[in-house]
């Protein structure tokens, strides 16, 4: 007797549904997928109980002709292509005519479809299983109706791998997210247990479509992103995140390779990459990365439930959006793009009457003519500030009559771009600064420990060393001396010379030129802790750190008092950086309140 036999279709249908029918989510992609590829400008989901017992998706596309109505939903029926050549130059999101025939095998389905001309009526087909139950003419309007019940209820083992509805329901609610952006000339609605989540305008600027669905609050932290190989045809646009505006998870990522959301490694580790020195340890960037290539150049049939693509060059497509994102955070700026919105709900608006209780216990730095402390480098290297020991009169003059100093490192190339004034310090640690679309805070250590950091980091020899002319001996124990002997030449790129003159004792004899004589063991011993704690980093960790290190040991600390002329010097600097929205460790460097927050604040404006 044979052993073997083809399996019957409804059969082979519940096994392809296995791989393309994941969760009510993967339907809702497929489902929404076939209208988009049918060309609708309106697509409305709605679902129930997490799209586990309900989803529903309405659209004005193409329709289908009562002859397609009855054979979409057979297995391997489709009208996106006709050889398997096809799908090297493919436009459409479907190609495998399993979508349809899968889901219906697995639920009860109906689909009610109608074309665009006058005369046909709708079809209505209804399979309940994967069996056909009904087809007959029906009232409706043009375009597809997709109704889905009861997901899973003859494949009982696959519904016991459903998460809670709350679950299943979020994950509906990401994909379409993306889905929508990455088509912002459809408008999107998603309805969950009766309620409007989610809805786009479907006018074609991402933008819209991105504010519409993260919020406006996020229009101020985003920054446009625009690329352009020519050589390798490769075009990158959308929309990144500003450092500040971090997300807990990648769900804010979005990454679209001609129009279809994908999931890629490369690409999201291109991303972090890129984010590298300006991201704390823990967090995403928000991105929308609308990516176009030669369909050529990419293979999109590997994934059953096609969201990977495999590229013929993957190392091509990093390269592309790396370059492509650090130029946008390293491109130049104003102080509104560079600076975090200023979070204004924790904000209180109880009347407060300023205590005049007690002494001052701090001066007020505006008109003091002491020069700063603990930041000699600073003032004589990075910065014009050897006039620093202005008198009060030449800082009056200063702070009244001259008008915002605008690129202080007199680029040619460069449009003068920069416009912030310093009004004064608060608590000897913030610049308190007025732009011309709002008021501006600094935190004078971020700014210095950002500039200096860049300053150093694109030092790719050795870091500027100064040489010390009483040499500095520094008490080790034993791991200490077997780090430093090991890490000398590290130590000696990043501007120390170290050199050891006993069992138990360290000579220092060369300092980076940035970092003050008092700072200069305690940059060390932070050094030595580090690497202490780090299994095997890589030559870029150790050198981000240390850099890290060494620009906050050399910053001016908050405690500071600066004059006018420094905090301009420093704020024009900030603004003058590769990357200049948060300190090394990520916190933001400069927060904003715009002209709109603070009449807000006040009670000028509606909430
Ligand atoms: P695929 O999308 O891979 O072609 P599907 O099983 O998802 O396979 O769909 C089968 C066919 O049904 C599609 O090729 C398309 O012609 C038709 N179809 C499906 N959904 C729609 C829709 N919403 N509007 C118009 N036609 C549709
Ligand atoms: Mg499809």
């Amino acid at each position: 007797m044979n052993m073997i036999h083809v399996l019957d279709e409804n059969t082979a249908n519940k096994i392809a549904a296995g791989e393309v029918v994941e969760r009510p989510s993967s339907i809702v992609k497929e489902l929404v997928e076939n209208s988009i590829d049918a060309q609708s400008l309106h697509i409305e989901v709605e679902i129930a109980d997490g799209g586990t017992s309900f989803i529903r998706i309405t659209d004005d596309g193409s329709g289908m002709s009562p002859e397609d109505a009855k054979l979409a939903i057979l297995r391997h029926a489709t009208s996106k292509i006709r050889l398997a050549e096809d799908l090297s130059t493919i436009h459409s999101l479907g190609f495998r005519g399993e979508a349809l025939p899968s889901i219906a095998a697995v639920s009860r389905f109906s689909l009610t479809t109608r074309l665009h001309d006058n005369e046909s009526l709708a079809t209505y087909v209804e399979v309940a299983g994967g069996i056909t139950t009904e087809v007959r003419e029906a009232g409706g309007n043009v375009g597809t109706t997709i109704v889905v019940k009861d997901l899973f209820f003859n494949t009982p083992a696959r519904k016991k791998f459903l998460k809670t509805v709350s679950t299943e329901g979020s994950h509906i609610n990401d994909i379409l997210v993306k889905l929508a952006l990455s088509y912002p000339n459809i408008a999107f609605k998603l309805i969950n247990n009766q309620r409007l989540v989610l809805s786009t305008p479907g006018n074609n600027q991402l933008q819209d479509t991105l504010t519409n669905l993260y919020g406006q609050k996020v229009a101020p932290d985003i920054l446009p992103i625009s690329y352009e190989n020519t050589v390798d045809s490769i075009h990158i646009s959308g929309y990144l995140g500003k450092p500040t505006l971090l997300k807990s998870s990648r769900q804010w990522q979005t990454i679209i390779v001609n129009s279809r959301v994908i999931n890629s490694r490369s690409i999201a580790k291109a991303l972090d990459n890129a984010y590298h020195s300006l991201l704390p340890k823990s967090g995403y960037p928000l991105a929308v990365l609308n990516i176009t290539v030669n369909t050529n150049t990419i293979d999109v049939n590997v994934h059953p439930q096609k969201s990977e693509i495999k590229f013929s060059d993957e190392q091509k497509i990093f390269r592309a959006v790396y370059k492509a994102v650090t130029q946008v955070l390293s491109a130049a700026h104003t102080p509104s793009q560079l600076a975090a919105s200023a979070e204004l709900k924790n904000i209180h608006h109880s009347p407060q009457t300023p205590s005049y209780n007690g002494s001052p216990t701090r001066q007020s730095s505006l008109y003091t003519s002491s020069p700063i402390r603990n930041a000699a480098a600073w003032q004589e290297q990075a910065l014009p500030l050897t006039t620093a020991r202005t008198t009060m009169e030449q800082e009056e003059a200063i702070f009244w009559d001259t008008p915002p100093v605008t690129d202080p490192i007199g680029d040619d190339q460069q449009e003068p771009q920069f416009t912030l004034q310093p009004l004064g310090q608060v608590d000897d640690c913030y610049i308190i600064s007025r732009g011309h679309d709002g008021l501006y805070i600094i935190d004078q250590h971020a700014a210095h420990e950002r500039i200096l950091y860049d300053k150093m980091s694109q030092q790719t020899d050795r870091i500027t060393a100064q040489q010390l002319l009483v040499p500095i001996f520094m008490d080790c124990d034993a791991t200490e001396i077997t780090i430093i002997a090991d890490y000398q030449d590290t130590f000696y790129n990043l501007g120390f010379n170290l050199d050891l003159v006993g069992p138990s004792t360290m000579r220092i004899l060369e300092l980076p030129s940035d970092i003050p004589l008092a700072e200069a063991e305690n940059s060390i011993r932070q050094i030595l802790e580090f690497i202490q704690n780090m299994h095997d980093p890589t030559p870029q960790e150790l050198r981000h750190n240390c850099l890290q290190i060494a620009a906050c040991r050399a910053a001016i600390k908050a405690g500071d008092a600066l004059n006018m002329r420094q905090m301009q010097a420093l704020i024009s600097e900030l603004c003058n950086t590769n990357l200049p929205y948060t300190c090394p460790h990520g916190r933001p460097a400069m927060i904003r309140f715009s002209s709109h927050d603070l009449d807000k604040m006040f009670k000028r404006t509606g909430f």
